[in-house]
């Protein structure tokens, strides 16, 4: 029987950031229950991403096994122009992992039963130690703590913290992955291992190898993922794009498989017209281009009496900072590190809500200017 004195979190949303939460919480101790709106697994979604240190030490702290090296290394950065020519490189070694490679390391450390999928949040109450989550389909669910981790469009700020809306920078991002086998040789070649870009005018484009869809890191069986920068105005032209196959207006991205015709006649036509030899192949063997909107968010704050806010929900740095899982990974770790000190949850909190809030402007700050300046967009 479960011990009445095992302290207990409700993490809503179970995706990266929820689930760092809910490992690290598990490491000092406590039982966690993940509640996730999307019904089906999510493990076949996402792109890639930089494999930061922040990962690292959380993987460390809770314990989490990894039968694969967890992301592809970089050597080089080249920068090419439209022509294929190599205009500048440097040695920058790095590595590059993918979003599933890291979602199923952390679900795999999970406990299956723990893991709620299809439970949507629409409405909380709390009192001094004590917090509520309601879900859509009417049931609840009370814990100590409960953490906001339902990402850009949270539903838990939204009722902490209403009127705190995301902002649309003015640009997106359009994204793909190519089987490592399936690119044509000339184009390998130039690719193989480096991190890879193309900077024109209000575009950029970019490369790097990153694992297989089973996490695989073997030569051969790892993939190539792309992403291009391009701006897209407010209003008609930003409806087009996030608009589905199905027209359905999307909130801020259309997933793998979900994009309409027309947008994806608009994204290969770009490839075939302004896309160096190499980026070109990248979009043409591409099956399923996604694109998501580049958003700008920040919290005044994140702690609020036993709801926080934590990962995308907080804080929503541009994508060129590199940061936003590594962030949701440090917004984790240390919130089970300073509820394990000594002097109680509610001090605890204090200090980590003052520790997380100036990083997440930090990098906040370093983003917008570091993507304003990419894309030629002149701060108002
Ligand atoms: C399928 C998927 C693929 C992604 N791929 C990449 C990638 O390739 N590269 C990259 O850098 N970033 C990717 N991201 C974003 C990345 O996970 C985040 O930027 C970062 O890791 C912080 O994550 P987060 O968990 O705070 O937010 P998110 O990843 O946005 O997750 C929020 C989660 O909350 C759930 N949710 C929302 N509202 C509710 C509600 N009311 N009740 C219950 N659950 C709710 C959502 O379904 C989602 O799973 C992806 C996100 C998802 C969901």
């Amino acid at each position: 029987m479960k011990s009445p004195d095992v302290p207990k979190a409700l993490v809503i949303g179970g995706s990266l950031g929820g689930l760092f939460t809910a490992t690290a919480l598990r490491a000092i101790g406590w039982q966690v229950d993940v509640f996730e709106r999307s019904p089906a697994a999510m493990d076949s979604r996402g792109g890639g991403n930089v494999l930061q240190a922040d990962v690292l030490q959380h993987f460390r702290f809770a314990g989490i096994k990894h039968t694969n090296a967890l992301g592809v290394r970089s050597h080089d950065r080249l920068y090419l122009n439209r022509a294929g020519t190599v205009v500048h490189k440097e040695p920058m070694p790095q590595t590059q992992t993918s979003w599933n490679t890291l979602y199923n390391a952390l679900i795999s450390a999970f406990p299956a039963e723990r893991y709620h999928r299809g439970k949507t949040l629409v409405d909380l109450t709390q009192n001094e130690q004590r917090v509520t989550a309601i879900f859509a389909d009417g049931s609840s669910a009370e814990g100590d703590l409960l953490i906001g981790a339902d990402g850009a469009g949270s539903t838990v700020r939204s009722l902490v913290l209403p009127g705190a809306e995301y902002t649309y920078s003015g640009y997106v991002v359009w994204r793909g992955l190519v089987n490592e086998n399936e690119l044509p040789d000339f184009a390998k070649a130039q690719l193989y291992e480096d991190f890879v870009f193309q900077q024109d005018p209000e575009s950029l484009m970019l490369e790097y190898m990153v694992p297989g869809l089973n996490g695989s890191v073997i030569p051969g069986e790892r993939r190539f993922n792309w992403l291009w920068y391009l701006k897209a105005a407010q209003g008609p032209e930003l409806n087009a794009v996030l608009t589905d196959h199905d027209g359905r207006r999307r909130s801020h991205s259309i997933p793998p498989g979900a994009l309409s015709a027309e947008r994806e006649a608009y994204i290969r036509e770009m490839g075939e017209r302004h896309a160096n030899p190499a980026f070109r192949e990248l979009i043409r063997q591409t099956t399923d281009i996604f694109v998501q909107a580049i958003l700008d968010l920040r919290v005044p704050r994140m702690v609020f009496g036993r709801v926080l806010l934590t990962g995308d929900a907080a804080f929503v740095p541009r994508p060129h900072t590199a940061g936003s899982t590594a962030k949701a990974a440090q917004n984790a770790l240390s919130l089970a590190q300073a509820i394990n000190g000594k002097g109680g949850i509610d001090a605890a909190l204090v200090v980590w809500q003052q520790e997380q809030l100036s990083e997440g402007k930090r990098m906040g700050d370093w983003g917008v200017s570091m993507g304003n300046r990419i894309m030629g967009i002149t701060q108002s």
